[in-house]
């Protein structure tokens, strides 16, 4: 397919400026620049088309499976979008005097009460632009507490090596040194391993659950007792907030802080980069540390307020809103039936798959999963030469995004397969027959599967050379 670039054309071009009606200003002849900028000059109806082609070429959920584990992609209902799009929500300007924008308010303070009620915390920051973001934000908060305290001894965060690698990366971001706990042969976190790494110097343990296998740590409430035993704060990330959501709250398990993703148990869209939203919930008495402003509602008036001792604020203005809106949309259209519905429909679905690719494939970890489930494909490349890579790259000529490849680190040839709760047992079933199909072609046809795929608009891209040395801009060939 054509570069936008190689499709200009001098002279073409679709651009319809309105009349100015500002006056106009001279720009200094020092800011000014010397050569016209190289922009591609292309036709309205080209220019829709080109976008419209290079839409084509990528899957989404709307197009067909996407199994990819820890990501959630999930069906994204329109009416979420319906609701985002209402001029009363688009035509704010966020600097706006609070008393012309009681409905906006009203939805963050919605938010705010939904998602405090799911996690069973007391308050929600709705700042945080996305899930890792939303861990930096919690860990700000345990440390601005300790500190409170004159408690300057803590510098440790615990992390699993079960947790998602945002996990030490926000810890390390945050000034603290992460202190990696290992698991058991259950996948879980080991007590002795934990017991052995708390102190004085221990300011909280991240726990993401469920965890990167795809597990419910069985022993979550002696994991919570421990750290606070050792006068740390206990972090639960709920980015995978899907597989337990109106069924257990971290709040109830002994977490002091949580974060939520939003671009994933609460179907608004992501991929791409964008726009995202991690809400931190806290309990009580993490609450004066907030980020703010925070919205409060006085004499039936909602106004915005800074917390006493707030870290201060962490994105601009209020977070991404209109993704709040979205996932307020969802959660009332759900309801409180709905909610607990959509979790253990997810935890079906992922046991249903699970158990039908159960002695073809081998699974990671044994017993039921909770909303995705980890293979190991070890042996098959021992076996066949063909490797988690090559069987995910095949799924593609049928139509299936590959499930997370390589993650979790702590096994190897790792595929994570997350269905969600919004796919049919038809399309499980289908899953299914596609991955046992492809099992076939790696026992009879090799090589083949080292090429896929076959039918896609490119085959095997290099990964790693455009991770190290991507090129980000057009290089104009000389005319
Ligand atoms: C996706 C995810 C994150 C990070 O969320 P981002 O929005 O990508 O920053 C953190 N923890 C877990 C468990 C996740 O699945």
């Amino acid at each position: 397919m054509e570069l936008i670039f190689e499709r200009s054309h001098v002279g073409r071009g679709c651009s319809v400026l309105p009349a100015c009606d500002v006056p106009a200003y001279d720009v200094p002849e020092s800011l000014c620049r010397k050569s016209a900028p190289m922009l591609p000059e292309i036709a309205e109806v080209d220019l829709g088309r080109h976008y419209t082609q290079l839409a084509k070429q990528t899957h989404g959920v709307n197009d067909g499976f996407y199994p990819l584990g820890s990501c959630t992609m999930k069906y994204n209902p329109r009416v979420n979008e319906e609701m985002a799009a209402l001029p009363g929500f688009t035509k704010i300007h966020p600097l706006q005097p609070v008393e012309t924008a009681q409905g906006c308010l009203e939805v963050l303070a919605r938010a705010e009460s939904t998602l405090s009620e799911i996690t069973g915390m007391d308050r929600v920051t709705l700042q945080p632009a996305a899930g890792a973001h939303g861990e930096y934000t919690g860990l700000l908060l345990i440390r601005a507490y300790h500190l409170s305290r004159g408690d300057t001894a803590r510098t440790k965060i615990i992390v699993p090596d079960s947790a998602h690698g945002t996990n030490p990366a926000s810890a390390t971001m945050c000034g603290y040194t992460v202190v990696s706990v290992p698991s058991d042969a259950d996948g879980c976190v080991d007590l002795d391993g934990l017991r052995a790494a708390v102190g004085p110097d221990t300011a909280g343990l991240m726990l993401t659950n469920p965890n990167t296998v795809g597990l419910f740590d069985k022993n979550i409430l002696e994991i919570t007792q421990i750290v606070h035993d050792a006068g740390g704060l206990c972090y639960y990330d709920g980015a995978n907030l899907n597989a337990v959501m109106g069924v257990v709250r971290p709040g109830d398990m002994g977490f002091d802080c949580v974060h939520l993703n939003l671009h994933k148990t609460f179907s608004t869209p992501h991929g791409g980069g964008g726009p995202g939203s991690g809400p931190v919930g806290c309990k009580a008495f993490l609450a004066p540390f907030l980020p703010g402003p925070v919205v409060v509602k006085k004499d039936g008036q909602y106004d915005l307020q800074m917390p006493e001792q707030t870290v201060g604020r962490v994105r601009t203005f209020y977070g991404n809103f209109l993704v709040v809106v979205k996932a307020l949309t969802y959660i009332l259209t759900l309801g409180k039936e709905g909610i607990p519905e959509a979790s253990t429909g997810a935890v079906l679905n992922a046991n249903y798959l699970m158990h039908q690719l159960e002695g073809h494939y081998d699974m990671a970890y044994h017993g039921p999963c909770m909303h995705e489930f980890v293979m190991t494909l070890e042996t098959l490349k021992k076996e066949t030469g063909v490797s988690a890579m090559d069987v995910a790259k095949r799924l593609i000529d049928f139509g299936i995004h590959p499930p997370t490849m390589y993650f979790p680190l702590i096994v190897h040839e790792a595929l994570m397969v997350e269905p969600t709760e919004t796919e049919s047992r038809e399309t499980l079933d289908h899953a299914a027959q596609v991955f046992l199909e492809i099992l076939q072609e790696a026992r009879k046809d090799p090589e083949s599967l080292h090429e896929a795929p076959h039918n896609a608009p490119i085959g095997r891209p290099d990964e790693v050379g455009a991770a190290r040395h991507p090129v980000l801009r057009y290089t104009p060939v000389e005319a």
